[in-house]
């Protein structure tokens, strides 16, 4: 099993970061260590001091495939979630001014909590609203219509790259409002009025 992230796939997200609007899907990996099931406590790591949230929708896929058109995709996950990409700001962009790799920020143990799962036929895929709060105040929202790759084009484009494997897990980036978290706040993520993830930061 394995996670695909995607950066910067909100115009929004991009902008706040002064990051270029990409031209192809950027896609990075993160280990099946990095991923915290069943809203368990994440552990602030000590080599950050800028741990950052990023609120994103997470797909599961259900089959294997390799170069898979973007006309069947949609068969190639059938539940989704919210989850959180953990960054190490700070670590993030050292990596970044020397062009390094940045697994170290972003791919650490628990990096990855991801909410309960519900089926894709629970939601309409182009427009799904999303929001996270951090202690009670609601810090990101966003909606899967304002995405720059759809889903469709994601599966497609990874599965040029990498076999998708029946259980990897995709998250499709994040909107604007990323920010620090603190030892003591707790993060709940929401799909529509449904809460889905809780995140205590111990
Ligand atoms: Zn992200």
């Amino acid at each position: 099993m394995k996670v695909f992230c995607i950066g910067r796939n909100y115009v929004n997200h991009a902008k706040e970061l002064n990051n270029p609007i990409p031209k192809e899907p950027l896609v990075f990996m993160k280990p099946v260590t990095a991923v915290l099931k069943g809203n368990r406590d994440f552990y602030y790591p000590e080599f950050t001091k800028n741990l950052h949230y990023e609120a994103e929708i997470v797909l599961r896929v259900c089959k294997n495939g390799k170069h898979v058109q973007p006309k069947f995709a949609h068969k190639y996950f059938d539940a989704l979630t919210i989850g959180i990409d953990f960054t190490a700001r700070d670590v993030q962009s050292k990596c970044k001014e020397k062009g390094h790799p940045w697994e170290k920020a972003k791919a650490f143990d628990h990096s990855a909590p991801v909410g309960e799962l519900i089926s894709v036929d629970e939601v309409d895929l182009s427009s799904i609203e999303f929001s996270l709060k951090k202690n009670e105040e609601i810090v990101q929202e966003g909606n899967t219509k304002d995405l720059i790759f759809p889903f469709d084009t994601l599966i497609s484009h990874i599965s040029q790259f990498f076999t998708l494997q029946k259980g990897d897990l995709i998250f499709t980036g994040t909107p604007a409002g990323v920010g620090s978290v603190a030892i003591g706040d707790e993060l709940r993520g929401f799909i529509g009025k449904k809460e889905l993830l809780t995140c205590k930061i111990k």
